[in-house]
């Protein structure tokens, strides 16, 4: 349930209550029980709703923590250069290998390794986690 299909069922509520005002409680006693009915059906709906949006906005606050840590890790560790960034050294330069592209995405932060596995004049750089393959060489960080 949305909010606004909450805010539609206390709308509903708030209109039922006006017609309970309206009843002669004296002679009217099946109508007054059928509004109270409905009355607190629509109250129900709206707190079940009301529950879920709070729990939405938990999940929301959650994932806006996490995205917050994310960007303040990457503005203090990482830094660009050409296509790829790599983690600063003590000077705030790029250094050494780049971390892999494709599982920064994911928020992982993984330096690329050589795979010397087809021999010292086929050395390539590879990622450890999901193993794309980014070459021979001109990767290393310039100063
Ligand atoms: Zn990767």
């Amino acid at each position: 349930m949305d909010l606004a299909t909450s805010l539609s069922a206390v709308t509903a509520a708030l209109a039922l209550v006006k017609e309970l005002k309206q009843i002669d409680a004296q002679f009217d006693k099946a109508e007054l029980k059928l509004k109270i009915a409905g009355l607190t059906e629509a109250l129900s709906d709206a707190k079940l709703g009301l529950v879920e949006i709070a729990q939405e906005m938990a999940e929301k606050d959650a994932e806006i923590r996490r995205l917050s840590e994310l960007l303040a890790y990457k503005a203090s560790n990482l830094v660009e250069q050409g296509a790829f960034r790599y983690f600063a050294n003590e000077a705030g330069e790029a250094s050494g290998v780049p971390i892999c592209p494709v599982c920064e995405k994911k928020g992982l932060f993984l330096k690329l390794a050589q795979d010397r596995s087809k021999g010292a004049g086929a050395v390539t750089y590879v990622c450890p986690s999901c193993k794309a393959n980014y070459g021979y060489s001109g990767i290393i960080a310039k100063p």
